[in-house]
């Protein structure tokens, strides 16, 4: 047994406890949330324990890694979402294999997603990745270009744009992460004033998955309160940026 295999089903039970208390609080519905559960670094057995648990969207951010759990799945009714940075020779994998991708941040990539996904697959959904934080290192396009990109990929074939991802900068002051959040519900409304169909706001992580809930998250993506801290530090080029 993997050493905190045990502790994967009560993690995603005080998880979803969570975010229905968050939820009810903020006079939101707790189903109007998603779960994607971030399952990097953890092995396929993990991602077993947690779908036995009711979990059926899970989030990856490194292709290789992910490739292999989700062939070792293959039965499983799983909803595969690629959460990381989009490396160009990647997209073919990714546009085979997943379901949603949250971080399209570049026409390119949005152009090669579209034309690498096959036919016998429904278009791929996409969030576009917004840059919150302001930091010159992080992915994701500035507030003032995102309407530019979103132009571009609500053209493209085999895409369907449902929504904004942002990942805000680490902190522990909660009125600088709430800012950042507003931020990315701010370019969301913009968005949809401008008529745009969305209806997803990928944000909130363990760390602050309640300020993202207040703030108007409908999908929160969560790794380390559900399968305990990671098996291997994060190479930093693949790190969530
Ligand atoms: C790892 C990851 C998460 C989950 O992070 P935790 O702090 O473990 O909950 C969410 N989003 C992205 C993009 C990630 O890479």
């Amino acid at each position: 047994m993997e050493p905190n295999i045990t502790t994967i089903a009560s993690g995603l039970e005080k998880v979803r406890a969570r975010i229905k208390e968050v939820a009810e609080k903020a006079g939101r519905q707790p189903g109007d949330i998603v779960l994607l559960a971030a399952s990097k670094t953890n092995p396929a057995d993990c991602i077993q324990a947690a779908f036995d648990a009711g979990q059926t969207i899970f989030g990856e951010n490194y292709v290789q890694e992910a490739l292999t759990k989700i062939a070792a799945l293959t039965d499983l009714p799983i909803e595969w979402h690629f959460i990381g940075p989009i490396q160009s020779n990647k997209t073919r994998r990714i546009a085979e294999s997943f379901a949603w991708v949250h971080s399209v941040d570049r026409k390119k990539i949005a152009d090669r997603l579209s034309k690498d996904r096959p036919e016998a697959l429904p278009p791929l959904q996409v969030c576009l990745q917004l840059n919150v934080s302001g930091e010159d290192s992080k992915s994701g396009v500035t507030p003032e270009e995102i309407a530019d990109l979103a132009a571009h990929v609500i053209e493209l074939p085999r895409l369907k744009l449902r929504g904004l991802m942002a990942i805000p900068e680490l902190t522990k002051a909660t009125a600088l992460q709430r800012s950042q959040f507003r931020m990315l519900k701010e370019a969301y409304n913009r968005l949809k004033e401008a008529g745009y169909d969305l209806d997803t706001i990928s944000m909130g992580m363990s760390e602050d998955l309640d300020v993202a809930i207040e703030e108007g998250a409908t999908m929160v993506r969560v790794g380390t309160a559900i399968f305990g801290p990671r098996r291997y530090p994060i190479p930093e080029e693949l790190a969530p940026r």
